[in-house]
């Protein structure tokens, strides 16, 4: 039942690597992101500098990290990696700053979950292109000044209110990445069912864009899913074979799993429908708040399901609809 949790696992990343697009051009959607970056790179590179700082905020599988790729491809600069989780110390911020070279793209993936003490790093090196570092302790310790080579930071989000304005204010551009339509992850799936050299029919592309919780991680994730179901069954990946591969796994649709599903079943069958708050939404469930907040709730949200009010969630009446219910009804009546 992973099947629609947007991230990625280890196996998955290979295969992913390969059906990153490289360019602005072959990135599908995203048309005003797109253009606002396009400007961004071409401004610095008639400069002859490096890019601004970008922030990309979203929801996990919409492009952030090709989106960063993109950044250093298009601009013919190395691109080093790392993650917020990674850095809990600013010792360990220091020590990858400090090897950048000049132009250099820095990707921090989940910049919210940094250590606290990196970040004030994190603000002197994007403004000054300089850091300080700390040496010895208690009332002998005294900082040295560090110049750092002029880079661009592409910092990925799934929480933007989560970072600290002082961040957030440093960073030339922030991208807000939406979950995509139903025709453009089409064109996501497309290429690559082309890229992989799948036979795989119109209606069936047709079937997964709707079903792919407006997400490319998992378009492509369902793709190779009834590319295994043909495969197995000896069929075709036709819609046929979408259906059953679909339903095997358990994805509505609309695109909805199982954790989506639970989410709303709370609310309806024990809060009659809400408010609930997000702690006792997240308990009831067995998740922890921020996957609910930064996955679940963007996409029900955005699909109608569910509303946020200041005092919790609420299903929508088509929330009701959609378990099969009437809105307001008790439960088992
Ligand atoms: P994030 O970093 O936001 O979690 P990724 O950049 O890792 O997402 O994208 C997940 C997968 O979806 C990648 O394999 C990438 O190829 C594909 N993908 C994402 N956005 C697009 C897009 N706009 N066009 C084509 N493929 C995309």
């Amino acid at each position: 039942d992973e099947i629609l949790r947007p991230d990625a696992d280890d196996t998955e990343l290979a295969f992913e690597g390969a059906l990153r697009p490289q360019s602005l051009g072959e990135f599908v959607g995203q048309q005003k992101v797109r253009r606002q970056l396009q400007l961004l790179l071409e401004a610095a590179t008639l400069q002859n500098r490096a890019p601004d700082h970008i922030l990309l905020a979203g929801p996990p599988g919409l492009g952030k990290t090709t989106l960063a790729m993109i950044v250093a491809h298009e601009g013919r600069r190395p691109l080093r990696m790392t993650s917020g989780p990674a850095i809990q110390h600013a010792g360990d911020l220091a020590a990858v700053l400090s090897s950048l070279t000049p132009g250099e793209v820095l990707f921090i993936d989940e910049i919210h979950r940094m250590a606290r003490s990196a970040e004030e790093m994190l603000y002197l090196a994007m403004e000054d292109f300089r850091v300080d570092i700390m040496v010895g302790k208690g009332a002998g310790a005294t900082s040295i000044p560090l110049e750092l080579a002029p880079f661009t930071l592409v910092g990925a989000t799934t929480r933007s209110g989560l970072l600290p304005n002082p961040l957030r204010d440093r960073f030339g551009f922030t991208a807000h990445l939406e979950f995509y339509e139903p025709g453009e992850l089409f064109r996501v799936i497309e290429r690559a069912a082309t890229l992989l050299r799948l036979d795989v029919d119109g209606d069936a592309l047709h079937e997964i864009s709707g079903r792919s919780r407006g997400t490319p991680r998992i378009a492509n994730r369902l793709l190779r899913r009834v590319r295994d179901y043909a495969l197995v069954h000896g069929g075709r990946a036709d819609r046929t074979a979408v259906r059953a591969a679909l339903e095997l796994y358990d994805v509505d649709e609309q695109g909805l799993d199982r954790l989506d599903r639970a989410v709303l079943h709370v609310i309806v069958d024990r809060f009659a429908g809400g408010p609930v708050g997000l702690s006792t939404l997240a308990v009831s469930v067995g998740e922890e708040a921020e996957t609910i907040e930064a996955v679940v709730e963007p996409f029900l949200v955005r699909s109608g399901l569910l509303a946020r009010t200041p005092r919790g969630r609420v299903a929508t009446a088509e929330a009701w609809r959609h378990l099969g219910r009437e809105p307001g009804a008790a439960a088992g009546h």
